[in-house]
């Protein structure tokens, strides 16, 4: 896929709407568009999979101004096989889980220490549960 392709075929509104599926990885510099299947949207970076500290308690929710780089610390399983990784805040030690996106850098993800699954998966769900 190209750059120029992407960058001319579509008119996108400039400014205000700002799609927040689209940004700049701050750790490897790519461009990271929209999750192509298999996910509502992006959280961190397919490549490297840094993430950015832009949530608050909830996955999407845009509530906190720390900003900071989110590296991924280590990776866990649910029970149906799926896998999450663990962001740790560079910035303030923030925790959070995000689910992998279909393409993902998965070596990488293998390459993470492996937990076990946390007791408050707060992660994307599928179907989400109330518990
Ligand atoms: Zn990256
Ligand atoms: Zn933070």
């Amino acid at each position: 896929m190209s750059k120029s392709y992407r960058d001319r075929g579509r008119t996108a509104p400039v400014g205000s709407r700002g799609r927040e599926e689209t940004f700049r990885c701050r750790h490897c510099k790519l461009l990271v568009g929209a999750v192509p299947s298999g996910g509502k949207h992006r959280n961190h970076c397919p490549s490297c999979l840094y993430s950015r500290h832009v949530d608050g308690k909830m996955p999407g929710d845009r509530a906190s101004d720390c900003r900071s780089s989110m590296a991924p610390v280590a990776v866990f399983t649910r029970p149906n096989g799926e896998y999450v990784l663990v962001h740790r805040c560079l910035g303030c030690g923030f925790e959070r889980y995000n689910r992998i996106a279909a393409d993902d850098n998965f070596e990488r993800v293998l390459a993470l220490p492996e937990v076990q699954m946390p007791r408050h998966d707060t992660a994307d769900k599928e179907t989400p549960m109330t518990a």
